[in-house]
């Protein structure tokens, strides 16, 4: 039977501030878990530390809170370990462009088959407010005692640019929009990068609601890449100026900021992901959750060798 919203809550109660972004990004992941019906039984949450770290405290699916900035190479041994599970990645702009950053990097040479939602508000919101690695230099938020000194990364450039093949941005109050994003994310295969614009009102007075929904020049600031014509996707990944040309639209894209920023779908391309490099190599599927580890009690693996070749003698 069809499973509800309702069915997804949990009994615990957020201690997230009123009006925190969160609050759409948790709705818009469950409504796309129902809209996808994906097998309750198959889903994993893996957060790594931070106000987006509680999340999967709230869904009712099987979840690990991990350690700060550790949460994609946990979900790429869940992945691994058994290939037929949803893995869905969350973390902070600090957990994972920051402290996190060399996993970051390094999964987009993996192209494993999960999907990263951050949580992007600009600061480090659990610990009250210090410049995280997307604020921008020279800002001062209200938690800040004096501008930000540091240049800020562009996380979607920095995707784009180590493998993520599939990279969009999405707004934490457009749940409609955010929840599509995220139902394309999961639907693709391979590693995914949705960074969620998130407004902070406790510590983040610069990247408002207000702020992002301005109208600006006769038009919202936040606009949909899809409404302007734009498409990210390369039709064919063995066309390489066609590759070259999608990613160079992206880059260039990505960098707009200001009057105008654009969310939707940036960059697309269906390349094998790591689960394909392992069957082909080794000619079958690799699934070691299905793996036996015993035969009529005894072990598959005789490890007597390797022990006495670490005994202490
Ligand atoms: Fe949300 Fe900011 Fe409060 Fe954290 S500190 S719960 S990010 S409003
Ligand atoms: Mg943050």
């Amino acid at each position: 039977m069809a499973y509800k919203i309702s069915d997804l809550k949990t009994d615990y109660q957020s201690d997230w501030c009123p009006g925190c972004g969160n609050f759409g990004i948790l709705n818009a992941i469950m409504s796309a878990l129902v809209d996808l019906q994906i097998d309750l039984n198959k889903a994993v949450i893996v957060s790594g530390i931070g106000c987006s770290g509680k999340t999967p405290h709230f869904i009712n699916v099987s979840g690990i809170h991990t350690l700060h900035g550790r949460d994609i190479p946990f979900a790429t041994g869940i992945k691994l370990a058994n290939p037929e599970l949803t893995v869905i990645v969350i973390g902070g702009d600090g957990n994972t462009y920051g402290i996190g950053a060399g996993h970051f990097l390094n999964a987009g040479r993996r192209n494993v088959d999960i999907t990263c939602l951050v949580f992007n508000n600009g600061v480090y919101g659990l610990t009250k407010g210090q410049a995280s690695p997307t604020l921008k230099l020279g800002m001062k938020t209200k938690s800040l005692p004096l501008p930000n000194i540091n240049e800020a990364i562009n996380p979607l450039v920095v995707a784009i640019s180590c493998g993520y093949t599939f990279v969009a941005r999405s707004y934490a109050y457009d749940v409609k929009h955010l929840k599509e994003i995220i139902k394309q994310g999961i639907l693709h295969k391979g590693l995914s990068l949705i960074d969620i614009l998130q407004p902070c009102p406790s510590y983040n007075d610069i990247h408002t609601k207000e702020y992002y929904e301005e109208v600006v020049n006769d038009s919202k600031r936040i606009y949909k890449l899809e409404e302007t014509g734009y498409n990210g996707e390369v039709k064919d990944p063995n066309n390489l100026e066609e590759v070259q040309q999608k990613l160079s639209q992206a880059i260039l894209k990505a960098q707009e900021w200001g009057d105008r920023i654009p969310v939707g779908i940036f960059y697309k391309i269906s390349l094998p992901t790591f689960q394909d490099r392992l069957r082909s190599r080794y000619q079958r599927e690799i699934n070691p959750s299905k793996d036996r580890i015993e035969i009529d009690k005894k072990p598959t693996i005789d490890i007597s060798n390797l022990i006495e070749k670490i005994r202490v003698k």
